[in-house]
């Protein structure tokens, strides 16, 4: 990166990878003058970052609503706020228990050495979030990275400014910028962000950026967790209650206005119950939203790009035969309402299921028998959740044994992702590693192995000469 000004510090302007570098650097020193913070003060951390939501939570939420056009507060109440808080105290209540070492045995060649396992800070924690809940994205890595030990440096997304500056004013009111700090800006910045040599970097985004991401991160040999996007499937059993089983995947399909990473991308339905699950669809969405405008519920699509992105998906599949279905009416580019529809007569090479969806939009793929609809997923890339509606318990283990996702729900959806005891990652295309309690707790620590031999007793026979030895092999 050349040498040009592109960045205003609290020490004057300067290039970005400088800048960058720069408070790195003063992060990394300060993580090496406490390198293994007390609990009292990971506690601290934590009840500030606790304290911060609860001060800014309004603030939040009215950027947050501004950042997308409309989105009720209640919804980033209920997806952001209160899993947050949720994983803060989660993990303030097991903090003792995974900082405690870990004494495995010793094997019997060394005995009587002891074992023990540190679970150490790694030192300064990067971390890029999306727009598409970026409070929770954000500071859900952070609680791991505090209660591990560590430092972090903050980039919110470049689609959410109001909220991005909301953040950064918030976390410098409550933290020291050698503790936590939030770098803004687009693209460029989180460019040479990742190109940083953090001691491990937490990307959620898309599989697009992530591969970048990867990339940069592998000149610094810098670990790299990363939460990325996909197709997930939604499979309705022969077997399922569609009353029960309808209504929990039109709430995950809009919640957000579909615009959730683990929110049902499609539906393989049995062929002979399509009329009844579409029926049935229509009346939930009606139920759920029964209107579009003005309904402060249903959330406005986060840009003019996305929203033409999501109308050139529902526009290719009609041209291409496809059945498009309203769900409930009210589209407006305007104001960036994009009214849900089910897709029906659908091709797998039209580009809705060729791309990850995030919007209101549900495809419906019907199958005759299970095989053809656990091949039609595994022909595909590994999803980052899969659901499953139905009471069949063969069924249901031929699904768990037959396919291989991120995380799966059974008889509901999204609902995993907030279980701060179930770690969170997707696989293959969808991303690897995971967060989420001591999953991210493990993600953001050195493991450390430490062998102490017995003050008396070597192991004599490891020394030469070795003739004696060889004899008796
Ligand atoms: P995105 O990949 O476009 O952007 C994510 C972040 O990456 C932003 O902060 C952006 O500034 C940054 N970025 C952009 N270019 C970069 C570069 N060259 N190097 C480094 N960082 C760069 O994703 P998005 O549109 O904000 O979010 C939507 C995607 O995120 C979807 O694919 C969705 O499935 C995925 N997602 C995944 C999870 C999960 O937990 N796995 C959660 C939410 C969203």
């Amino acid at each position: 990166m050349d040498a040009k000004v592109e960045m205003v510090t609290d020490e004057g302007p300067m290039s970005l990878k400088i800048g960058i570098e720069n408070m790195l650097w003063k992060q990394k020193a300060a993580y090496l003058s406490d390198m293994n913070p007390a609990i009292e003060v990971r506690r601290d951390r934590l009840d500030r970052l606790d304290r911060m939501i609860v001060a800014w939570q309004d603030r939040f939420a009215e950027a947050i609503s501004d950042d997308f056009g409309n989105r009720s507060p209640i919804v980033t109440t209920l997806t952001e706020i209160v899993p947050t808080r949720a994983a803060i105290r989660h993990t303030k209540k097991h903090l003792a228990e995974w900082m405690r070492p870990r004494k495995p045995s010793v094997a019997w060649t060394s005995q009587p050495a002891g074992a023990l396992i540190i679970r150490q800070p790694l030192g300064v924690i990067g971390i890029i979030a999306p727009w598409n809940y970026p409070l929770n994205l954000m500071l859900s890595p952070l609680v791991g990275a505090l209660a591990a030990g560590n430092r972090a440096m903050l980039k919110p997304s470049e689609l959410t400014p109001a909220f991005s500056e909301a953040l950064r004013q918030a976390v410098a009111e409550h933290f020291k910028e050698e503790e936590v700090t939030v770098l803004t800006g687009g693209a460029d910045v989180a460019a040479a962000f990742s190109a940083a040599p953090f001691d491990h970097l937490i990307f959620t985004g898309s599989t697009q950026v992530g591969r970048r991401v990867a990339a940069a991160a592998a000149m610094n040999l810098t670990p790299v967790t990363l939460e990325l996007g996909g197709k997930s499937p939604a499979i309705i059993d022969s077997s399922a209650d569609l009353a029960r089983a309808v209504p929990r995947l039109v709430w995950g399909k809009l919640l957000n206005s579909g615009q959730t990473c683990v929110a049902p991308d499609y539906a393989l339905v049995p062929r002979d119950r399509l009329a009844s699950f579409i029926e049935a669809v229509k009346a939930e969405a009606k139920k759920q939203y029964p209107k579009l405008e003005g309904n402060t519920d249903y959330t406005t699509i986060i840009s003019d790009r996305h929203f033409g992105r999501l109308a050139g998906l529902i526009d290719e599949a009609r041209a291409k035969g496809a059945e498009i279905i309203e769900l409930v009416p009210g589209t407006d580019a305007a104001r960036r309402i994009l009214a849900p529809v089910l897709i029906t007569k659908v091709d797998p090479a039209m580009a809705v299921m060729q791309e990850e969806i995030f919007g209101p939009i549900l495809p419906v793929i019907p199958y005759d028998t299970l095989e053809e609809a656990l091949a039609f997923i595994n022909d595909r890339d590994r999803p980052l959740a899969l659901y499953w509606f139905g009471k069949d318990k063969a069924a249901e283990k031929k699904v768990l044994n037959g396919t291989i996702a991120g995380g799966v729900t059974i008889n509901d959806t999204i609902l995993h992702l907030a279980q701060d005891n179930l770690p969170f990652g997707g696989v293959g295309a969808s991303g690897y590693g995971h967060y989420h309690g001591e999953a991210g707790f493990v993600a953001m620590t050195k493991e450390k192995p430490v062998l102490r031999q017995a003050a008396r007793t070597g192991v004599a026979m490891l020394y030469p000469p070795y003739g004696r030895i060889a004899r008796t092999m």
